[in-house]
């Protein structure tokens, strides 16, 4: 065996020890990243509050910021295309006022698409982040009935351009994780951060249990909708203006 043989041998089983691939079915490989975060801590409760008043209805900065965060790119199918965060318009039929807002995984503490899940695939964490494991899904998208703010998408395509972060796999259901790699790493998630960035600033994020934090501050201060309340999933995302 030559010297340069055993060398990329040696350099490639060191980086399989870092970053593991599994093919668990034909079409269906995972990705893991074996690097490690800090304990997730039940004292907070991480929650976007997002100011219909401040959302511009030609506005798309958060979407595109996600896509790109995740690699989700569309394949012009509308109806099949992963799409973890979409924009809303409503109005209302009495005043006429119309609003404009992103609608994402609610990050529910109450979360129906883990109450039905069969395999535990879809969990919350400690500090109430909504996720799938992508090694435990077996994509029979129970979760994506039971939700009931649309929030889950199913991978049909064959995924191209892999985070590490975010480990993707065609034939699992995926859904908006709230940047949960960034905010392990102490940042905002990034359709918050491109909201800043267009100027409109009509997303805050921060900790639900934190009363010295801006966003529990102004939950407490002004009203605030969470979506669908009579249901009673408890979202961690708020919405103002609506
Ligand atoms: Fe689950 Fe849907 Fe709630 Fe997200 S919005 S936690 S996917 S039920
Ligand atoms: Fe659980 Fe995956 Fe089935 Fe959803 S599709 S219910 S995450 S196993």
């Amino acid at each position: 065996m030559s010297e340069s043989f055993e060398s990329s041998r040696r350099d490639l089983l060191a980086g399989a020890a870092a970053f593991a691939a599994a093919t668990l079915a034909p079409g269906v490989v995972l990705y893991a990243n074996a690097a490690t975060t800090g304990p997730v801590s039940d004292k907070a409760r991480w929650g976007i509050l997002i100011d219909a008043n401040r959302c511009d209805a030609t506005c798309d900065g958060c979407v595109k910021a996600c896509a790109e965060e995740f690699g989700v790119t569309s394949f012009d199918r509308p109806a099949t295309d992963p799409q973890w965060i979409r924009k809303l318009t409503v109005s209302d039929p009495a005043t006429g006022v119309t609003r404009s807002f992103p609608v994402m995984c609610q990050h529910c503490k109450h979360p129906p698409c883990v109450d039905v899940c069969p395999t535990g695939a879809s969990f919350v964490r400690a500090d109430g982040i909504v996720l799938v494991d992508r090694h435990l899904c077996i994509g029979c998208r129970y979760c994506m009935m039971a939700c009931p703010y649309k929030a889950r998408s199913f991978v049909h395509e064959d995924i191209k351009d892999q985070k590490s972060f975010a480990p993707r796999g065609k034939g699992t259901v995926e859904s908006c994780t709230m940047c949960v790699h960034r905010i392990d790493d102490g940042r905002k998630p990034a359709c918050v951060e491109a909201c800043s960035t267009t100027g409109h600033a009509a997303m805050l994020f921060g900790d639900l249990n934190d009363p010295n934090s801006e966003i529990a501050k102004r939950v407490a201060a002004v009203t605030t909708t969470q979506i669908r309340a009579d249901l009673r999933t408890d979202p961690a995302i708020r919405y103002q203006g609506i």
